[in-house]
C-alpha cells in the first residue's frame, strides 16, 4: 500500500469562479479509496500557482522533509494545481523526486519513470493555459465591456483628438497625425531601430520624442481597444472602443512580439569575457530576494584549482556550485528528448486543442456573419422608412451613423478572422517541434546562443 499526500489549491480568483476545494478534496479521496492507497495528510491552499512560494506548499516542503520515509506519493487533481510554471515545476519535481516523492495529477496522468514523459508536462501547464487565456478574455472582455463603456476619456493620445459622437458623448477621432503613427509600427514590425524611426520621422517634419514612440508602440487604443486596468481580483482587460483603430489587431500583436524579443535580448546581462563555466550567469535569479545572481571562480582553501560560483551580490544568501546548477539545467533539457509515442501523443493533444479552438471561431464567425447579416437588413428597412416619409431625416442620420459603424467593426472583424487563425496554428506547432531539439541544439551552442536558447524556452524567472 502506497501512502499519499494530497494537496487542493483554488486562487481566489477561480472561487469567485466557482472551483471549490471540496470538489477536489472529493476526486482526491475517492481516487485513493480506488487505487488503496493511504491519504497522511491533506494541504489546502488559497493561492495562485504563480510559483512555489505559497505558504501551504512551503508547509507541505518542511513536512515532506521530516517525513520522506513515509511518503510516497503527492497527489493532485491537475497539473495546474501544482504550478504554473514549467521551470519551477521541473526543478521542484527534481527536488521530491530526492526525497522518494512522485507527483501525480490523478486527472492528467504521467509515467515519470519515464524521464522523456516529462516534456508532457509542459503541455499540461502551457496549452490549457494558452486556451485558458483567449476564453478569458472573450468572456470576461464580453462581461465587463458593458460595464466599461469603451470610452477613451482622457485627452487624446497622439493621432487622434478629442470630441463628440452623435449621442453627444465624448470620444476620439483620428487626425492628420494617424499616419505617423501608421509609420511607426509599420517599421517597428520590420525591427527598424528606434532612432532610425525617429529620424525617418524628423525627414517627414515630426519630432517624437523616444519615450513617447515606446509608450505609441505598447498603447492598444491604436488598434482600437481600451484597457481596463488590473482591478482587484479582476484581471486587466481590453475590451473592444467605441473608437476606430488606426491601426489592425494584427499588426499591433505583431509589434508588440518583436518588443518581447528585443527586451529579451536586452534581459540577458553581457559579460566581457563568457565564461564557459557559467554558462547561466545573468539568467538566474535569487529565490531569496529575487535579484539577477552572478557567478565567479574562486580559488579553493588548499589553493591551486579554482571553483565556479552563482551567488547572488544583492542579499549575499544563496550561492551555488556552478557545476550542481548547469548538471539540473542538462537534466532538465534531457527530459525535453521526445520519444515516438510522445510524439505521436503530443500531436494527438495538439489536434485536440486546435479542433475546440477552431470550433470556437467557427462559432464566433458564423455569429459576426448572422450578425452582418441582420444588420444589413436593418440598414435597407431604415433607407424604406426614410424614402416612405415615415422617419425624420435627422432621427435617420443618427441611427444609419450607428449602424454604419457596427457594420463597419463585423465586416473588419469577419476579414480578420483568417489571419489569425493560421497564425496562431502555426505558432502551436512550430514551438514544440523546437523544444523536441532544444538539447542538441544547446550542447553545441557558445555560451551567448546557450543564454538566447534558456531565456526563450524558460520565459519564467530561472530559479534553482
Ligand atoms: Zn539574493
Amino acid at each position: 500500500m502506497k501512502n499519499a499526500v494530497i494537496m487542493s489549491r483554488v486562487s481566489s480568483e477561480e472561487q469567485a469562479k466557482g472551483y471549490s476545494l471540496d470538489v477536489q478534496l472529493d476526486q482526491l479521496t475517492n481516487h485513493c479509496k480506488k487505487n488503496n492507497i493511504y491519504v497522511v495528510k491533506h494541504f489546502k491552499e488559497d493561492h495562485s500557482a504563480k510559483d512555489f512560494n505559497r505558504p501551504e506548499f512551503q508547509k507541505f516542503l518542511v513536512y515532506a522533509k521530516n517525513n520522506k520515509q513515509n511518503i510516497d506519493l503527492l497527489l493532485v487533481t491537475s497539473w495546474d494545481r501544482f504550478s504554473r510554471n514549467i521551470t519551477d515545476s521541473l526543478v521542484m519535481l527534481r527536488k521530491l523526486e530526492k526525497l522518494g516523492i512522485q507527483v501525480q495529477a490523478i486527472e492528467q496522468p504521467i509515467d515519470m519513470s519515464i524521464p522523456e514523459n516529462k516534456a508532457m508536462l509542459a503541455l499540461f501547464l502551457a496549452i490549457p493555459e494558452i486556451d485558458n487565456d483567449r476564453r478569458s478574455i472573450k468572456i470576461k472582455g464580453g462581461m465587463r465591456g458593458a460595464l466599461k463603456a469603451g470610452r477613451w476619456c482622457r485627452s487624446a493620445p497622439i493621432g487622434y483628438r478629442n470630441t463628440r459622437d452623435h449621442e453627444n458623448k465624448p470620444i476620439i477621432v483620428p487626425n492628420e497625425k494617424a499616419e505617423y503613427i501608421q509609420f511607426i509600427y509599420r517599421e517597428m514590425a520590420k525591427n527598424t531601430n528606434q532612432t532610425t524611426i525617429r529620424e525617418k520621422l524628423k525627414i517627414k517634419g515630426i519630432n517624437i520624442p523616444k519615450n513617447t514612440i515606446c509608450n505609441i508602440l505598447k498603447n492598444s487604443v491604436y488598434m482600437g481597444k481600451i484597457k481596463v486596468p488590473e482591478l482587484g481580483n479582476e484581471k486587466e482587460l481590453l475590451i473592444e472602443g467605441k473608437h476606430k483603430g488606426i491601426i489592425s489587431e494584427k499588426l499591433f500583436y505583431k509589434v508588440q512580439r518583436v518588443l518581447d524579443m528585443n527586451k529579451r535580448q536586452r534581459n540577458i546581462t553581457h559579460y566581457k569575457t563568457q565564461r564557459e563555466e557559467l554558462p547561466l550567469r545573468g539568467l538566474l535569479y535569487c529565490s531569496k530576494c529575487n535579484c539577477k545572481m552572478t557567478g565567479s571562480p574562486s580559488k579553493s582553501s588548499t589553493g591551486g584549482k579554482y571553483y565556479h560560483y552563482y551567488h547572488c551580490n544583492h542579499c549575499h544568501n544563496e550561492r551555488h556550485p556552478a557545476d550542481k546548477v548547469n548538471t539540473t539545467l542538462d537534466e532538465i533539457l534531457n527530459d525535453f528528448k521526445f520519444t515516438k509515442p510522445t510524439k505521436t501523443l503530443y500531436n494527438e493533444f495538439v489536434k485536440s486543442i486546435l479542433n475546440a479552438v477552431e470550433k470556437d471561431d467557427k462559432k464566433d464567425l458564423n455569429k459576426s456573419k448572422s450578425e452582418l447579416k441582420k444588420i444589413k437588413e436593418r440598414i435597407s428597412k431604415l433607407q424604406d422608412l426614410l424614402v416612405d416619409g415615415k422617419i425624420e431625416y435627422e432621427n435617420y442620420e443618427n441611427t444609419m451613423i450607428r449602424y454604419s459603424e457596427i457594420k463597419q467593426k463585423l465586416e473588419l472583424k469577419i476579414g480578420e478572422s483568417d489571419i489569425k487563425d493560421v497564425e496562431f496554428k502555426n505558432w502551436l506547432k512550430m514551438g514544440f517541434n523546437e523544444l523536441t531539439i532544444i538539447k542538441k541544439l544547446y550542447d553545441k551552442s557558445t555560451v551567448g546562443q546557450k543564454q538566447e536558447i534558456i531565456s526563450s524556452i524558460f520565459p519564467d524567472k530561472l530559479r534553482i
